[in-house]
This record gives structure tokens, C-alpha cells and sequence, in this order.
């Protein structure tokens, strides 16, 4: 289902290698596309299930964001919070301690 947050929303793509491409949204990673070598773009969930396949790396990376809308409200931190990447070590840290509870 496609919230009204997610229409917001822009994937981050971060190509580590000819063949591989990772994704995220703006809260975390939400899965990667790599090539086999026949040249068959495959993308992967981050439970590393297929979701989709084919030449085109564009319209496979973009139905792996469509399938990551789906759940990302349900799935990623709430708005409003900065993603991990982008807190301070000490908050991160704090973050820790508190969940050790
Ligand atoms: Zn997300």
C-alpha cells in the first residue's frame, strides 16, 4: 500500500561495483541489485529475496523501490527521527545504553 509520506520519498542508489548496487531510502537500506554474467540485473529485498529481474538496471531498481514503499512505513523508523548515518556517535551511543535496559 502507497502512504502519502511515501510519495515523498527518493531511493538513494550507491553503485559499489560494476555489479552491484546498493539502495536506500531515507531511513536505511532497503535491499541491492547485482548482475549475473549473462548480463540479468536481479533485485534483492533485504531478506535477499528476488524481487525482480531483467536487462534494464533502471526498471529493475525501480520496481525493487516500489516493492520497498510497500512496507516502508511499516518497516523503517518513523518520520521525524534522523537516520543512523546521520547521528552523532554520542547519540548513537546513548541510543545503545538505553536499549540495554
Ligand atoms: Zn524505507
Amino acid at each position: 500500500m502507497f502512504s502519502l509520506t511515501g510519495v515523498h520519498l527518493h531511493p538513494t542508489w550507491k553503485r559499489v561495483e560494476d555489479d552491484f548496487v546498493m539502495g536506500a531510502c531515507s531511513r536505511r537500506l532497503f535491499g541491492y541489485v547485482s548482475r549475473d554474467p549473462e548480463g540479468v540485473w536481479s533485485a534483492f529485498d533485504e531478506e535477499a529475496r528476488v524481487v525482480a529481474a531483467g536487462v534494464d538496471l533502471r526498471e529493475v531498481s525501480e520496481a525493487l523501490w516500489a516493492h520497498h514503499l510497500a512496507t516502508h512505513d511499516d518497516h523503517c523508523a518513523p518520520a521525524g527521527e534522523a537516520p543512523w548515518w546521520r547521528r552523532p556517535i554520542r547519540v548513537a551511543r546513548e541510543r545503545h545504553v538505553a536499549s540495554a535496559r
